[in-house]
Protein backbone atom coordinates (compact mmCIF):
# COMPACT_ATOMS: atom_id res chain seq x y z
CA UNK A 1 0.00 0.00 0.00
CA UNK A 2 1.69 2.79 -0.93
CA UNK A 3 1.81 6.97 -1.55
CA UNK A 4 -1.05 9.20 -0.58
CA UNK A 5 -3.66 6.52 1.19
CA UNK A 6 -0.29 6.24 3.60
CA UNK A 7 0.51 9.58 3.66
CA UNK A 8 -3.34 10.54 4.78
CA UNK A 9 -3.92 7.61 7.01
CA UNK A 10 -0.75 9.33 9.31
CA UNK A 11 -2.08 12.28 9.00
CA UNK A 12 -5.46 11.14 9.90
CA UNK A 13 -6.71 12.79 6.94
CA UNK A 14 -9.82 10.70 5.33
CA UNK A 15 -9.10 9.42 1.80
CA UNK A 16 -10.84 6.48 -0.26
CA UNK A 17 -8.19 5.70 -2.65
CA UNK A 18 -5.85 2.99 -1.97
CA UNK A 19 -2.77 2.10 -4.37
CA UNK A 20 -1.41 -1.21 -4.24
CA UNK A 21 2.01 -1.72 -5.83
CA UNK A 22 3.02 -5.51 -5.98
CA UNK A 23 6.32 -7.02 -7.48
CA UNK A 24 4.66 -8.76 -10.29
CA UNK A 25 1.34 -8.33 -12.74
CA UNK A 26 -0.72 -5.84 -11.07
CA UNK A 27 -4.10 -6.63 -13.68
CA UNK A 28 -4.05 -10.95 -12.16
CA UNK A 29 -3.44 -9.29 -8.85
CA UNK A 30 -6.26 -7.29 -8.44
CA UNK A 31 -8.10 -10.17 -9.95
CA UNK A 32 -6.99 -12.42 -7.39
CA UNK A 33 -7.88 -10.48 -4.70
CA UNK A 34 -11.02 -9.69 -5.92
CA UNK A 35 -11.95 -13.74 -6.18
CA UNK A 36 -10.69 -14.11 -2.47
CA UNK A 37 -12.84 -11.08 -1.24
CA UNK A 38 -15.74 -12.91 -2.91
CA UNK A 39 -16.78 -9.98 -4.61
CA UNK A 40 -19.17 -10.26 -7.10
CA UNK A 41 -19.01 -6.80 -9.49
CA UNK A 42 -15.80 -6.91 -12.03
CA UNK A 43 -12.41 -5.71 -11.64
CA UNK A 44 -11.98 -2.47 -13.83
CA UNK A 45 -9.20 -3.44 -16.01
CA UNK A 46 -6.98 -0.74 -17.89
CA UNK A 47 -4.67 -3.23 -19.89
CA UNK A 48 -2.99 -0.36 -21.50
CA UNK A 49 -1.48 1.14 -18.12
CA UNK A 50 -1.14 -1.99 -16.33
CA UNK A 51 -3.37 -1.36 -13.77
CA UNK A 52 -6.67 -2.56 -12.53
CA UNK A 53 -9.04 -1.50 -9.47
CA UNK A 54 -12.35 -2.37 -7.67
CA UNK A 55 -14.48 -0.90 -5.28
CA UNK A 56 -15.13 -2.16 -1.96
CA UNK A 57 -16.90 -1.13 1.11
CA UNK A 58 -16.07 2.75 -0.39
CA UNK A 59 -12.65 2.55 -1.06
CA UNK A 60 -11.63 2.34 -4.73
CA UNK A 61 -8.63 -0.37 -4.62
CA UNK A 62 -6.06 0.00 -7.61
CA UNK A 63 -3.18 -2.18 -8.17
CA UNK A 64 -0.05 -1.83 -10.21
CA UNK A 65 2.94 -3.47 -10.86
CA UNK A 66 6.27 -1.86 -9.45
CA UNK A 67 7.83 -0.24 -11.91
CA UNK A 68 10.50 2.19 -12.84
CA UNK A 69 10.83 5.45 -15.15
CA UNK A 70 12.88 7.29 -17.20
CA UNK A 71 12.05 10.42 -18.85
CA UNK A 72 12.07 12.22 -22.16
CA UNK A 73 12.78 16.23 -21.60
CA UNK A 74 9.58 17.38 -24.53
CA UNK A 75 7.42 15.15 -22.26
CA UNK A 76 5.73 14.34 -19.09
CA UNK A 77 5.49 10.81 -19.91
CA UNK A 78 8.04 8.44 -18.54
CA UNK A 79 9.34 5.39 -20.65
CA UNK A 80 8.13 2.50 -18.33
CA UNK A 81 9.54 -0.28 -17.30
CA UNK A 82 8.65 -3.62 -14.69
CA UNK A 83 10.88 -2.45 -11.83
CA UNK A 84 11.58 -3.01 -7.58
CA UNK A 85 9.58 -1.32 -5.32
CA UNK A 86 12.52 1.11 -4.86
CA UNK A 87 12.46 1.89 -8.31
CA UNK A 88 8.58 2.32 -7.25
CA UNK A 89 9.60 4.66 -4.84
CA UNK A 90 12.45 6.81 -6.48
CA UNK A 91 9.76 7.51 -9.21
CA UNK A 92 7.36 9.32 -6.61
CA UNK A 93 6.93 12.91 -6.16
CA UNK A 94 7.52 13.68 -2.56
CA UNK A 95 9.38 12.29 0.44
CA UNK A 96 5.55 12.22 1.79
CA UNK A 97 4.02 10.33 -0.74
CA UNK A 98 6.63 7.54 -0.87
CA UNK A 99 5.90 5.99 1.89
CA UNK A 100 4.47 2.50 1.65
CA UNK A 101 3.34 -0.09 4.14
CA UNK A 102 3.39 -3.92 3.24
CA UNK A 103 0.30 -5.98 3.05
CA UNK A 104 2.49 -9.12 2.73
CA UNK A 105 1.54 -12.24 5.33
CA UNK A 106 4.94 -12.15 6.95
CA UNK A 107 6.03 -8.79 7.53
CA UNK A 108 2.16 -7.02 7.54
CA UNK A 109 1.57 -3.46 8.57
CA UNK A 110 5.58 -2.58 8.44
CA UNK A 111 6.26 0.80 7.00
CA UNK A 112 8.75 1.03 3.97
CA UNK A 113 10.34 4.97 3.90
CA UNK A 114 13.32 5.32 1.55
CA UNK A 115 13.64 9.22 2.34
CA UNK A 116 12.51 9.73 6.14
CA UNK A 117 9.27 10.57 4.42
CA UNK A 118 7.64 9.88 8.61
CA UNK A 119 10.69 12.95 9.87
CA UNK A 120 9.27 15.55 7.04
CA UNK A 121 5.55 14.35 8.01
CA UNK A 122 5.89 15.26 11.07
CA UNK A 123 7.60 18.95 10.55
CA UNK A 124 5.20 19.42 7.82
CA UNK A 125 7.80 19.36 4.99
CA UNK A 126 7.54 19.17 0.75
CA UNK A 127 10.80 17.60 -0.36
CA UNK A 128 11.65 15.74 -3.42
CA UNK A 129 13.13 12.58 -2.86
CA UNK A 130 16.00 12.88 -5.58
CA UNK A 131 17.12 16.23 -6.77
CA UNK A 132 14.50 18.66 -6.99
CA UNK A 133 15.70 20.09 -10.05
CA UNK A 134 15.29 17.16 -12.10
CA UNK A 135 12.40 15.89 -10.17
CA UNK A 136 10.40 18.99 -11.85
CA UNK A 137 11.94 18.91 -14.75
CA UNK A 138 11.10 15.48 -15.39
CA UNK A 139 7.35 16.54 -14.82
CA UNK A 140 6.66 19.83 -14.59
CA UNK A 141 2.90 18.97 -12.69
CA UNK A 142 4.96 18.33 -9.60
CA UNK A 143 5.48 22.23 -9.43
CA UNK A 144 1.93 22.97 -8.83
CA UNK A 145 1.71 19.38 -6.88
CA UNK A 146 4.20 20.86 -4.37
CA UNK A 147 2.32 24.26 -3.89
CA UNK A 148 -1.09 22.03 -3.57
CA UNK A 149 0.26 19.92 -1.09
CA UNK A 150 1.58 22.90 0.85
CA UNK A 151 -1.99 24.56 0.67
CA UNK A 152 -3.99 21.85 1.45
CA UNK A 153 -1.59 20.06 4.05
CA UNK A 154 -0.28 23.78 5.66
CA UNK A 155 2.85 22.49 4.73
CA UNK A 156 6.37 24.39 3.73
CA UNK A 157 8.02 23.71 0.53
CA UNK A 158 12.18 22.85 1.18
CA UNK A 159 14.52 25.85 0.02
CA UNK A 160 15.85 23.41 -2.34
CA UNK A 161 13.01 22.74 -4.04
CA UNK A 162 11.23 26.19 -3.65
CA UNK A 163 14.26 27.61 -5.67
CA UNK A 164 14.03 24.44 -8.29
CA UNK A 165 10.48 25.48 -8.57
CA UNK A 166 11.35 29.00 -9.71
CA UNK A 167 14.22 27.96 -11.87
CA UNK A 168 12.47 25.41 -13.76
CA UNK A 169 9.07 27.76 -13.46
CA UNK A 170 8.65 27.66 -17.97
CA UNK A 171 8.52 23.93 -18.16
CA UNK A 172 5.18 24.28 -16.94
CA UNK A 173 4.17 25.08 -20.25
CA UNK A 174 4.21 22.05 -21.49
CA UNK A 175 1.42 20.72 -18.85
CA UNK A 176 -2.12 20.70 -19.82
CA UNK A 177 -4.77 23.33 -19.00
CA UNK A 178 -7.32 20.51 -17.77
CA UNK A 179 -3.97 19.45 -15.32
CA UNK A 180 -3.47 23.19 -14.06
CA UNK A 181 -6.84 23.96 -13.30
CA UNK A 182 -7.37 21.17 -11.50
CA UNK A 183 -4.33 21.77 -8.94
CA UNK A 184 -5.89 25.36 -9.04
CA UNK A 185 -9.33 23.70 -8.02
CA UNK A 186 -7.53 21.93 -4.82
CA UNK A 187 -6.19 24.89 -4.00
CA UNK A 188 -9.07 26.83 -3.99
CA UNK A 189 -10.57 24.25 -1.68
CA UNK A 190 -7.85 24.50 0.95
CA UNK A 191 -9.00 26.21 4.20
CA UNK A 192 -6.89 29.20 3.67
CA UNK A 193 -6.61 29.24 -0.32
CA UNK A 194 -4.17 32.51 -0.26
CA UNK A 195 -1.45 29.59 0.99
CA UNK A 196 -1.63 28.35 -2.65
CA UNK A 197 -1.76 31.80 -4.57
CA UNK A 198 1.13 33.30 -3.00
CA UNK A 199 3.33 30.25 -3.60
CA UNK A 200 2.33 31.04 -7.03
CA UNK A 201 3.54 34.34 -6.85
CA UNK A 202 6.52 33.46 -5.25
CA UNK A 203 7.55 31.24 -7.39
CA UNK A 204 6.55 33.36 -10.43
CA UNK A 205 4.33 30.62 -12.08
CA UNK A 206 1.24 32.99 -11.76
CA UNK A 207 2.16 35.01 -14.75
CA UNK A 208 2.73 31.61 -16.75
CA UNK A 209 -0.63 30.11 -15.53
CA UNK A 210 -3.17 33.03 -14.88
CA UNK A 211 -1.79 36.01 -15.92
CA UNK A 212 -5.03 38.19 -15.33
CA UNK A 213 -5.03 37.31 -11.50
CA UNK A 214 -0.77 38.16 -11.45
CA UNK A 215 -1.84 41.44 -13.01
CA UNK A 216 -3.70 42.74 -10.08
CA UNK A 217 -0.90 43.32 -8.26
CA UNK A 218 0.75 46.75 -7.91
CA UNK A 219 -0.13 50.11 -6.31
CA UNK A 220 0.06 53.64 -8.24
CA UNK A 221 0.62 56.83 -6.90
CA UNK A 222 -0.55 59.90 -8.20
CA UNK A 223 -0.47 63.29 -6.35
CA UNK A 224 0.23 61.19 -3.03
CA UNK A 225 -2.65 59.23 -3.38
CA UNK A 226 -2.63 55.32 -3.95
CA UNK A 227 -4.89 52.43 -4.44
CA UNK A 228 -5.05 49.36 -2.54
CA UNK A 229 -3.10 46.22 -4.09
CA UNK A 230 -5.65 44.45 -5.67
CA UNK A 231 -3.86 41.34 -5.71
CA UNK A 232 -3.39 40.84 -1.44
CA UNK A 233 -7.33 42.21 -1.26
CA UNK A 234 -8.84 39.88 -3.61
CA UNK A 235 -6.64 37.22 -0.95
CA UNK A 236 -8.11 38.68 1.90
CA UNK A 237 -11.62 38.56 0.33
CA UNK A 238 -10.81 34.79 -0.67
CA UNK A 239 -9.87 33.84 2.98
CA UNK A 240 -12.98 35.59 4.55
CA UNK A 241 -15.04 33.71 2.19
CA UNK A 242 -13.67 29.94 2.93
CA UNK A 243 -13.86 30.75 6.19
CA UNK A 244 -18.07 30.73 4.88
CA UNK A 245 -18.32 28.51 2.12
CA UNK A 246 -16.72 25.30 0.82
CA UNK A 247 -18.66 26.40 -2.53
CA UNK A 248 -15.61 25.93 -5.04
CA UNK A 249 -17.53 28.29 -7.63
CA UNK A 250 -18.62 31.27 -5.29
CA UNK A 251 -14.13 30.66 -4.16
CA UNK A 252 -13.89 31.46 -8.49
CA UNK A 253 -15.77 34.14 -7.82
CA UNK A 254 -14.26 35.95 -5.46
CA UNK A 255 -10.89 35.36 -6.94
CA UNK A 256 -12.58 37.22 -10.35
CA UNK A 257 -14.23 40.01 -8.67
CA UNK A 258 -12.28 42.53 -8.96
CA UNK A 259 -10.48 40.90 -11.97
CA UNK A 260 -10.81 44.18 -14.15
CA UNK A 261 -9.42 46.68 -11.86
CA UNK A 262 -6.04 46.81 -13.69
CA UNK A 263 -7.95 47.53 -17.16
CA UNK A 264 -10.80 50.19 -15.54
CA UNK A 265 -8.41 52.23 -13.51
CA UNK A 266 -8.19 55.76 -13.86
CA UNK A 267 -7.12 58.67 -11.79
CA UNK A 268 -9.48 61.18 -11.40
CA UNK A 269 -7.99 64.56 -10.20
CA UNK A 270 -10.24 66.19 -7.16
CA UNK A 271 -11.77 62.07 -6.88
CA UNK A 272 -8.51 60.02 -6.69
CA UNK A 273 -8.61 56.68 -7.98
CA UNK A 274 -11.56 54.96 -10.10
CA UNK A 275 -12.76 51.68 -11.16
CA UNK A 276 -15.78 52.45 -13.23
CA UNK A 277 -17.36 49.76 -14.60
CA UNK A 278 -15.05 47.25 -13.19
CA UNK A 279 -17.94 44.43 -12.34
CA UNK A 280 -19.31 45.13 -16.05
CA UNK A 281 -16.12 44.39 -17.86
CA UNK A 282 -14.67 41.64 -14.66
CA UNK A 283 -18.33 39.46 -16.01
CA UNK A 284 -17.10 40.07 -19.88
CA UNK A 285 -14.02 39.03 -19.23
CA UNK A 286 -15.21 35.47 -17.62
CA UNK A 287 -15.78 33.44 -20.12
CA UNK A 288 -12.31 34.08 -21.50
CA UNK A 289 -10.40 33.36 -18.37
CA UNK A 290 -12.75 29.91 -18.20
CA UNK A 291 -11.92 29.19 -21.87
CA UNK A 292 -8.26 29.74 -21.29
CA UNK A 293 -8.03 27.77 -17.83
CA UNK A 294 -10.03 24.92 -19.37
CA UNK A 295 -12.83 25.38 -16.89
CA UNK A 296 -16.54 24.31 -17.24
CA UNK A 297 -18.01 26.92 -19.89
CA UNK A 298 -21.81 25.70 -18.28
CA UNK A 299 -24.26 26.88 -16.05
CA UNK A 300 -20.91 27.36 -13.59
CA UNK A 301 -19.62 29.66 -15.44
CA UNK A 302 -22.69 31.67 -16.22
CA UNK A 303 -23.34 31.21 -12.05
CA UNK A 304 -19.47 33.15 -11.26
CA UNK A 305 -20.18 36.15 -14.23
CA UNK A 306 -23.71 36.63 -12.51
CA UNK A 307 -21.79 37.40 -9.35
CA UNK A 308 -18.74 39.10 -10.94
CA UNK A 309 -21.44 41.49 -12.71
CA UNK A 310 -23.70 42.19 -8.75
CA UNK A 311 -20.82 42.23 -6.39
CA UNK A 312 -21.00 45.63 -6.20
CA UNK A 313 -24.78 46.25 -6.01
CA UNK A 314 -24.89 44.84 -1.69
CA UNK A 315 -22.15 47.35 -0.49
CA UNK A 316 -24.01 50.20 -2.66
CA UNK A 317 -27.05 49.19 -1.18
CA UNK A 318 -25.88 49.03 2.51
CA UNK A 319 -24.45 52.18 1.83
CA UNK A 320 -26.78 54.48 1.07
CA UNK A 321 -30.64 54.28 1.67
CA UNK A 322 -32.12 51.26 1.70
CA UNK A 323 -35.30 51.62 -0.56
CA UNK A 324 -37.68 48.38 -1.65
CA UNK A 325 -37.88 48.73 -4.88
CA UNK A 326 -33.47 48.53 -5.04
CA UNK A 327 -33.96 45.45 -2.74
CA UNK A 328 -36.30 44.21 -5.69
CA UNK A 329 -33.96 44.59 -8.10
CA UNK A 330 -31.43 43.09 -6.65
CA UNK A 331 -33.05 39.89 -5.40
CA UNK A 332 -34.66 40.08 -9.52
CA UNK A 333 -31.69 39.80 -10.81
CA UNK A 334 -29.28 37.93 -8.54
CA UNK A 335 -32.67 35.17 -7.90
CA UNK A 336 -31.56 32.07 -6.20
CA UNK A 337 -27.69 33.01 -6.26
CA UNK A 338 -28.90 36.22 -3.55
CA UNK A 339 -26.97 34.33 -0.62
CA UNK A 340 -23.86 33.68 -2.02
CA UNK A 341 -23.84 37.26 -3.57
CA UNK A 342 -24.48 38.43 -0.35
CA UNK A 343 -21.37 36.16 1.51
CA UNK A 344 -19.26 36.97 -1.52
CA UNK A 345 -19.87 41.06 -0.71
CA UNK A 346 -19.33 40.75 3.65
CA UNK A 347 -15.95 38.66 2.58
CA UNK A 348 -15.26 42.03 0.15
CA UNK A 349 -15.15 44.49 3.53
CA UNK A 350 -11.47 44.06 4.18
CA UNK A 351 -11.34 47.87 4.89
CA UNK A 352 -8.95 47.93 8.49
CA UNK A 353 -10.74 50.77 9.77
CA UNK A 354 -12.81 49.56 12.76
CA UNK A 355 -15.43 52.35 12.41
CA UNK A 356 -16.12 51.76 8.55
CA UNK A 357 -16.56 48.20 8.97
CA UNK A 358 -18.77 48.29 11.88
CA UNK A 359 -21.40 50.28 10.08
CA UNK A 360 -20.59 48.10 6.79
CA UNK A 361 -21.69 45.08 8.88
CA UNK A 362 -24.69 47.10 10.54
CA UNK A 363 -25.93 48.42 6.90
CA UNK A 364 -25.51 44.51 5.57
CA UNK A 365 -27.76 43.31 8.27
CA UNK A 366 -30.28 45.98 7.35
CA UNK A 367 -30.04 44.77 3.69
CA UNK A 368 -30.93 41.35 4.58
CA UNK A 369 -33.20 42.01 6.64
CA UNK A 370 -34.96 43.94 3.85
CA UNK A 371 -34.09 41.25 1.55
CA UNK A 372 -36.00 38.93 3.53
CA UNK A 373 -39.16 41.21 3.84
CA UNK A 374 -39.20 42.04 0.15
CA UNK A 375 -39.48 38.74 -0.49
CA UNK A 376 -41.59 38.02 1.74
CA UNK A 377 -43.98 40.69 0.37
CA UNK A 378 -43.32 40.12 -3.44
CA UNK A 379 -41.83 36.85 -3.90
CA UNK A 380 -39.58 38.32 -7.25
CA UNK A 381 -36.55 35.40 -6.60
CA UNK A 382 -37.32 33.72 -9.68
CA UNK A 383 -40.56 35.77 -10.45
CA UNK A 384 -41.75 35.79 -13.87
CA UNK A 385 -44.39 38.76 -14.62
CA UNK A 386 -47.87 38.04 -13.78
CA UNK A 387 -48.49 39.05 -17.90
CA UNK A 388 -47.22 36.48 -20.37
CA UNK A 389 -46.23 37.85 -24.10
CA UNK A 390 -48.78 34.94 -25.07
CA UNK A 391 -51.85 37.06 -22.88
CA UNK A 392 -50.54 40.35 -24.55
CA UNK A 393 -51.02 38.42 -28.41
CA UNK A 394 -54.03 37.13 -27.63
CA UNK A 395 -55.64 40.68 -25.92
CA UNK A 396 -54.42 42.88 -28.63
CA UNK A 397 -54.76 39.83 -31.36
CA UNK A 398 -50.92 40.24 -32.56
CA UNK A 399 -48.40 38.27 -33.94
CA UNK A 400 -44.54 38.25 -32.56
CA UNK A 401 -43.98 41.70 -32.48
CA UNK A 402 -41.75 44.79 -31.08
CA UNK A 403 -44.69 46.08 -28.75
CA UNK A 404 -45.08 43.13 -27.30
CA UNK A 405 -41.67 43.43 -25.18
CA UNK A 406 -42.32 47.20 -25.06
CA UNK A 407 -45.29 46.04 -22.81
CA UNK A 408 -43.68 42.98 -21.17
CA UNK A 409 -40.90 45.42 -20.06
CA UNK A 410 -43.13 48.51 -18.74
CA UNK A 411 -45.06 46.49 -16.42
CA UNK A 412 -41.66 44.54 -15.01
CA UNK A 413 -40.48 47.99 -14.66
CA UNK A 414 -43.28 48.78 -12.73
CA UNK A 415 -43.13 46.27 -10.67
CA UNK A 416 -39.99 46.30 -9.52
CA UNK A 417 -40.19 50.22 -9.13
CA UNK A 418 -42.94 49.31 -6.68
CA UNK A 419 -45.35 51.63 -9.00
CA UNK A 420 -47.63 48.71 -9.37
CA UNK A 421 -48.36 45.17 -6.97
CA UNK A 422 -46.87 42.08 -8.43
CA UNK A 423 -49.97 40.68 -9.19
CA UNK A 424 -52.45 40.28 -12.11
CA UNK A 425 -55.15 42.66 -12.18
CA UNK A 426 -52.92 45.56 -11.82
CA UNK A 427 -50.41 44.62 -14.37
CA UNK A 428 -53.61 43.51 -16.96
CA UNK A 429 -54.59 47.09 -16.18
CA UNK A 430 -51.24 48.39 -17.30
CA UNK A 431 -51.11 46.11 -20.14
CA UNK A 432 -54.09 47.51 -21.25
CA UNK A 433 -53.43 51.28 -20.74
CA UNK A 434 -49.66 50.63 -22.57
CA UNK A 435 -51.38 49.02 -25.29
CA UNK A 436 -53.23 52.17 -26.03
CA UNK A 437 -50.39 54.31 -26.10
CA UNK A 438 -48.95 52.41 -28.54
CA UNK A 439 -52.48 52.78 -30.91
CA UNK A 440 -53.82 49.17 -29.89
CA UNK A 441 -57.08 47.71 -29.40
CA UNK A 442 -58.15 44.98 -27.49
CA UNK A 443 -59.66 42.25 -29.62
CA UNK A 444 -63.08 41.06 -28.51
CA UNK A 445 -62.93 37.62 -27.18
CA UNK A 446 -64.85 34.91 -28.87
CA UNK A 447 -65.95 32.95 -25.51
P1 LIG B 1 -4.73 13.56 -4.04
O1 LIG B 1 -5.57 12.34 -3.98
O2 LIG B 1 -5.06 14.59 -3.04
O3 LIG B 1 -4.58 14.14 -5.42
P2 LIG B 1 -2.43 11.86 -3.98
O4 LIG B 1 -1.02 12.03 -3.51
O5 LIG B 1 -3.14 10.65 -3.51
O6 LIG B 1 -3.23 13.15 -3.60
P3 LIG B 1 -2.67 10.92 -6.66
O7 LIG B 1 -2.65 11.78 -7.88
O8 LIG B 1 -3.80 10.01 -6.40
O9 LIG B 1 -2.40 11.96 -5.52
O10 LIG B 1 -1.32 10.06 -6.67
C1 LIG B 1 -1.08 8.93 -5.86
C2 LIG B 1 0.41 8.82 -5.63
O11 LIG B 1 1.10 8.69 -6.89
C3 LIG B 1 1.04 10.02 -4.98
O12 LIG B 1 0.95 9.97 -3.58
C4 LIG B 1 2.47 9.93 -5.46
O13 LIG B 1 3.21 8.96 -4.74
C5 LIG B 1 2.31 9.41 -6.86
N1 LIG B 1 2.23 10.50 -7.84
C6 LIG B 1 1.13 11.10 -8.32
N2 LIG B 1 1.42 12.03 -9.23
C7 LIG B 1 2.76 12.02 -9.34
C8 LIG B 1 3.69 12.74 -10.13
N3 LIG B 1 3.26 13.68 -10.98
N4 LIG B 1 4.99 12.45 -10.00
C9 LIG B 1 5.40 11.49 -9.15
N5 LIG B 1 4.60 10.79 -8.38
C10 LIG B 1 3.29 11.02 -8.46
Amino acid sequence: MIGGFVRDLLLGRPCKDIDITVLGDGIESAQAVARSLGLSHPVNVFKNFGTAMFHFEGYDVEFVGARKESYRSESRKPDVKAGTLSDDQNRRDFTINALAISLNHDDFGSLTDPFNGITDLNAGIIRTPLDPAITYSDDPLRMLRAIRFAAQLGFEIEEKSFHAIREQKERIRIISMERVSEELNKMLLASKPSVGFLLLRETQLLPIIFPEFAALEGVDTVQGRSHKDNFFHTLEVLDNLAANSENLWLRWAAVLHDIAKPGTKRYEPGQGWTFHGHEDKGARMVPRIFRDLKLPLNEKMKYVQKLVLLHLRPIVLAKSEVTDSAVRRLLFEAGDDIDDLMCLCAADVTTKNEFKQRKYRSNFELVKQKLKEVEEKDRVRNWQPPVTGELIMETFGLSPCREIGIIKNVIREAILDGNIPNSFEPAFGLMLQQGALLGLKPVKNSD
